[in-house]
């Protein structure tokens, strides 16, 4: 089996050379452990953090071994209690073939309800990023305008569908092609979506949202994150998820200079890990589950097939090639 190592740290935006595939050993399993075929894996922009030496919340990288991430795959051989050949678990050895997972590190699911990558994205991960920043960090309440960034990825796809869902006054997205910007309005119901190509997004953004925004949920900082902060209405909320548009600066981008706005409208800003939400990921894994079976909510994927593809799939999230998750499929 084949798995891809990080072999050198990029400076800017990564490239192939970056990484290399190559074969992997498979060691013999010991007791609690399993052994998994992965059959998805996923592709996220935070992965670019770990690619740095640079300590984040997350442990970078190691230079010449195998990256790992979220993947789900079939059990080949167990030697855990409760887990059998055939049942497919969650678990986070990705970025490699085959895996040999600690069983208490691995949490079976039902392939038979979902597809594998759902629990990747709408109901997992991705998922739940979007229902806790949304209700918990946001706070938000029936009736709110919001404005959501990143809007036809995996998670601001389900931002804009759950706060429509949850009855917001209106949604609005923004993203990089038309093609985005028309699934947002014709597939995914929001009221009004621009590409943020088209021109400086504060201009983009009054046009879409004459009356101001209640909340923002940010995928992407930078002056995106300036134009929700002109735009915020009194008692405004801004959930900071992501700041995908400085990943691979080599320099910080500059603060948003209208901060001062916040004290007009007592704006409050805050960011947020989904990894602190997980006691919602029972409640929201249950609304998830009705609102796919009812048409709520709907997800789209974008696949990429095989090992060999997996470093191209991931630089095609931070270039915006994806719509939905972006998921590689082994
Ligand atoms: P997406 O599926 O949204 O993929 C990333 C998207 O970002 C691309 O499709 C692209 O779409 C967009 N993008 C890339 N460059 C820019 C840019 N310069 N300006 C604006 N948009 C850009 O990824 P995820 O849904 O997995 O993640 C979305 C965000 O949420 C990321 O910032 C990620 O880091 C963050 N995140 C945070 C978590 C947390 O716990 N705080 C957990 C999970 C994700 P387009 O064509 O529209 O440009």
């Amino acid at each position: 089996p084949r798995e891809v190592q990080l072999t050198s740290r990029p400076v800017g935006w990564p490239t192939a050379d970056d990484f290399a595939l190559v074969e992997s050993e498979v060691p013999p399993l010991a007791d609690g452990q399993l052994l998994v075929r992965n059959v998805v894996m996923s592709v996220d922009p935070y992965m670019r953090g770990r690619m740095s030496a640079a300590k984040s919340y997350a442990e970078p990288y190691a230079l010449g071994e195998a990256m790992h991430g979220g993947a789900v795959g079939e059990v080949l051989e167990s030697r855990a209690e409760g887990i059998a050949p055939g049942d497919h678990v969650l678990h986070g050895l990705g970025w490699r073939e085959v895996a040999v997972v600690d069983a208490s590190q691995a949490r079976v699911v039902d392939t038979s309800v979902a597809p594998a990558s759902a629990y990747l994205g709408v109901l997992g991960m991705t998922g739940l990023t979007a229902y806790a920043g949304l209700t918990r960090i946001a706070s938000f309440k029936p009736g709110d305008i919001v404005f959501v960034s990143g809007a036809a990825g995996a998670v601001g796809s389900v931002v804009g569908q759950i706060a429509k869902a949850l009855g917001a006054g209106r949604v609005i997205g923004s993203a990089g092609s038309q093609e985005k910007v028309d699934y947002l309005v014709g597939e995914l119901g929001f009221d009004a979506a621009f590409n943020y190509k088209d021109g400086a997004v504060r201009d983009l953004l009054a046009q879409a949202a004459p009356e101001g925004i209640d909340v923002y949920f940010d995928n992407v900082g930078g002056e995106h994150l300036e134009a929700a902060i002109g735009a915020l209405r009194l008692g405004g909320r801004i959930a900071v998820c992501g700041a995908i548009s400085g990943y691979n600066n080599t320099e910080a981008p500059p603060g948003p200079r209208n901060l001062v706005r916040l004290i007009q409208t007592r704006g409050l800003i805050q960011g947020f890990l989904v990894g602190d939400h997980y006691d919602l990921a029972g409640e929201y894994a249950q609304k998830a589950a009705g609102w796919l079976a009812d048409g709520t909510l709907t997800s789209r994927e974008t696949f990429a097939d095989g090992i060999d593809h997996a470093v191209d799939a991931f630089l095609g999230v931070l270039r915006g090639e994806n719509t939905g998750k972006m998921i590689v499929r082994l």
